[in-house]
C-alpha cells in the first residue's frame, strides 16, 4: 500500500515536472536548456544498447537515427544529403605513387633528392605543385614556447622560407616537451613558412603513420592528419583498421593512408630528411651539420641561423589510387535565421556523436569481464545532447538573424573524420560559416575536482578572431550565474595540444574562427566507466546555455566576427577580454 501510494505520488510529481518542462521548452530560448531532457537523451545515447557508438557500427546508426528523430520533433530542418538529416562521409584508403623530389642548390652546386632517397614526402602530399624557397632558415629545435621562455623564432623571420630543425627538443626544467614535437610543422606554417624539413625519426609520432608518412609533423593546411596524441587517439592515419565492428577486419587493404579529405588540396611540403641531405644543405654554412646534430642530440643550445646561398625547389608530384571506400554519416540540421540577407550565413554548432565502441579482446586486468562497453557518456555524449538542447532552444524559440547549422560528427575518435569531411565537402559553403562552436566533453569536473564545478575550459577562441573571444566573454558575463572561463589549455605550451584534438580544428585549419568548450579529462576517460550516472547535468545545461548565448550573439551581428589572426594569447596568465590591438 505504502509503496503503491509512493509510486502514485512519484508518478504525479514527474507528470507535473514533465508538464512544466514541456511548457518552458515550448517557449524555446535559453530557458529551455534544462537538465531533464539532457538526462533523458543521454540515458539512451550512452546506454549499453548502443555498444559504445563506434564508427561503422550498428550502435552509431541507432544514435544517428535517435538524433534525427529529435530534430524532426523540434522542427529543425534537415541539412544533409538530398533533403535528409544525414551527410554521408566517405572514408578512403589511398595508395600513392610518388614522383616527388627536392632540388637543392648550394653555392651554385645542384643536387636532386628523389622521394625515398634521402628525403621522404608524406604519402598524402596534396596536388601537384612546385614550391620554391629562396630563403632557408635553420630554426634550432623549431619550437615556439613563449610561456616556457623558449622561442626558436624570437629572432627569426620564417615568412616565405623553408624551415629546418633538428633534435627532439631543448631541455626545459620540469616540462615534457616530447608531446609538443608533433606540432613543429604547424608552428612553422603559422609563422609563414612555405615548407619544412625535419630529420627522420624525430617528432613525436610513429603511431598510425603507415607508409612512411610523417603523420606527427602534419602541415596546417590539413590534408594530412594532425598529431596523434599519446594514448588517446591511437589510430591516426590507420583509422578504422581492424577496430570498428563489422568493418571487415583484415579483409581490405587501406593503401598508404586513410583520408576523408580532397586529394587535390594544395599542401605545403613537410618532408623528413636523412643525414646525406642535411650534409649537402649545410655544406656552405659556417656550421657543420655533424656538430649541430651532436648538439641537438645532447639538448644543448641551438642558435637559429639563415643558411646563405641556398635555394630549394620542392616538386610535389604524386598519383593517388583509391583502394578502399567506407561510409559513415554526420547528422546535420538547420534552424533558419530571420534576416533575409544574413540567413544564408551560419553559426555552426559541432559535437561528435561517435565513441570508441567496446573492448573486443580480453578484459582489462582487474576489470569486469562483462563491462566492456565504453559508454562515452561524457565523451562526447555530453556535447551531443548539449547541442541538441541548443538546437531545440533555437528551433522553438526566437530566431537570430543568421542561420544555425548543427553537425553531429562521426569518426572523431578515429581521426576527426566527420569534421574533416565536412570541411572539404561542406553542406553549406565554408565562406558562409562565420564561426564554429564545438563542444566535446562538458559533463564532468576536470580530474573529478569538485572545485571545478563552475569552470569550463575554453580553447581557441582568440586565435583567429579576437572579436569572437570577446563575444564569448560578454555572453558569459551576461548570464545569471557566469561560469569561470579557464584558458589554460589554450596556451601553446600546453602539452595536451587540445586545440588540434577535436572537430573544431578541421574548421580552424580552413581559417574559420572557432570556440571550443571542454570540462577536462577525468579518470573514466575512454573507459567503460564513462557512464551517465556520473554526468553533472546542471553543468551540461550551464555550458550549453553559454554556447547558446555566444552563438545567438554571433548570429545577430551585422558583420562576421573579424578574422585578425593574432594567434593564442589567452592562456595560463592572460584571462578575460583581449584588446584587438594586443598581440
Ligand atoms: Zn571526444
Amino acid at each position: 500500500m505504502r509503496s503503491r501510494r509512493f509510486l502514485l505520488s512519484t508518478v504525479l510529481i514527474s507528470a507535473l515536472v514533465a508538464a512544466l518542462t514541456a511548457q518552458s521548452a515550448n517557449k524555446g530560448g535559453m530557458g529551455s536548456i534544462q537538465e531533464g531532457p539532457l538526462r533523458e537523451w543521454l540515458t539512451y545515447l550512452s546506454s549499453d544498447q548502443l555498444q559504445g557508438r563506434a564508427t561503422y557500427s550498428e550502435g552509431l546508426g541507432l544514435a544517428a537515427a535517435y538524433i534525427a528523430e529529435r530534430l524532426k520533433e523540434f522542427g529543425v530542418k534537415p541539412g544533409g544529403d538530398n533533403g535528409s538529416y544525414f551527410q554521408v562521409v566517405k572514408v578512403q584508403g589511398v595508395r600513392t605513387t610518388s614522383r616527388a623530389s627536392v632540388t637543392v642548390e648550394v653555392n651554385g652546386q645542384t643536387r636532386t633528392f628523389k622521394d625515398g632517397a634521402g628525403i621522404t614526402f608524406p604519402r598524402n602530399m596534396g596536388v601537384k605543385q612546385s614550391v620554391i624557397a629562396e630563403r632557408v632558415v635553420f630554426a634550432g629545435y623549431g619550437m615556439s614556447l613563449a610561456s616556457l621562455k623558449h622561442d626558436d623564432y624570437a629572432n627569426l623571420d620564417a615568412k616565405g622560407a623553408a624551415v629546418v630543425w633538428l633534435g627532439n627538443g631543448p631541455k626545459l626544467d620540469g616540462v615534457e616537451v616530447r608531446r609538443l614535437l608533433g606540432s613543429r610543422s604547424r608552428t612553422a606554417f603559422d609563422k609563414g613558412a612555405v615548407a619544412t624539413i625535419s630529420p627522420v625519426g624525430t617528432g613525436f609520432g610513429g603511431r598510425g603513420g603507415r607508409g612512411g608518412a610523417p603523420s606527427a609533423e602534419a602541415p596546417a593546411a590539413n590534408a594530412t592528419q594532425p598529431p596523434a596524441p599519446a594514448g588517446e587517439r591511437g589510430q591516426g592515419q590507420g583509422a578504422g583498421r581492424g577496430q570498428g565492428q563489422g568493418s571487415g577486419r583484415g579483409a581490405a587493404d587501406d593503401g598508404d593512408f586513410t583520408t576523408v579529405q580532397r586529394l587535390d588540396n594544395k599542401v605545403p611540403p613537410a618532408v623528413t630528411a636523412q643525414d646525406e641531405f642535411f650534409e649537402f644543405l649545410f655544406s656552405a654554412s659556417e656550421f657543420k651539420y655533424a656538430d649541430l646534430k651532436e648538439r641537438a642530440a645532447s639538448q644543448q643550445a641551438l642558435a637559429p641561423v639563415v643558411l646563405k646561398n641556398v635555394k630549394l625547389t620542392f616538386n610535389v608530384d604524386a598519383d593517388y589510387e583509391v583502394v578502399r571506400t567506407r561510409y559513415t554519416r554526420n547528422v546535420v540540421g538547420i534552424v533558419e535565421g530571420s534576416d533575409p540577407a544574413l540567413k544564408n550565413t551560419y553559426v555552426l554548432y559541432g559535437a561528435h556523436y561517435d565513441h570508441t565502441g567496446y573492448r573486443e579482446g580480453a578484459p582489462r586486468a582487474g576489470g569486469d569481464p562483462e563491462d566492456r562497453i565504453n559508454n562515452g557518456a561524457d565523451d562526447d555524449g555530453s556535447g551531443t545532447v548539449g547541442i541538441l538542447s541548443v538546437a531545440r532552444a533555437f528551433a522553438t524559440g526566437p530566431k537570430p538573424k543568421r542561420s544555425l547549422l548543427f553537425v553531429w560528427h562521426a569518426g572523431e575518435e578515429t581521426g576527426l573524420l566527420g569534421s574533416r569531411y565536412n570541411a572539404d565537402y561542406p553542406v553549406v559553403p565554408l565562406a558562409n560559416i562565420v564561426a564554429v562552436i564545438n563542444i566535446d566533453m562538458i559533463g564532468r569536473n576536470r580530474d573529478d575536482d569538485p572545485k571545478q564545478a563552475n569552470t569550463v575550459l575554453v580553447v581557441g577562441s582568440d586565435r583567429i578572431s579576437t572579436e569572437l573571444h570577446n563575444i564569448n566573454e560578454d555572453a558569459n558575463a551576461s548570464m545569471a550565474k557566469p561560469l569561470t572561463l579557464d584558458y589554460e589549455l589554450n596556451d601553446p605550451a600546453d602539452t595536451e595540444s587540445i586545440y588540434t584534438r577535436s572537430d573544431h580544428y578541421s574548421y580552424a585549419s580552413k581559417g574559420i574562427p572557432i570556440v571550443f568548450f571542454f570540462t577536462g579529462i577525468h579518470p573514466d576517460y575512454h573507459r567503460p566507466s564513462d557512464t551517465v550516472d556520473k554526468i553533472l547535468f546542471d553543468k551540461v545545461a550551464h555550458v550549453s546555455q553559454l554556447a547558446y548565448e555566444t552563438g545567438r550573439r554571433v548570429a545577430n551581428l551585422d558583420h562576421a566576427p573579424v578574422r585578425d589572426n593574432k594567434g593564442p594569447r589567452a592562456g595560463r596568465t592572460v584571462k578575460g577580454k583581449i584588446a584587438t590591438t594586443q598581440r
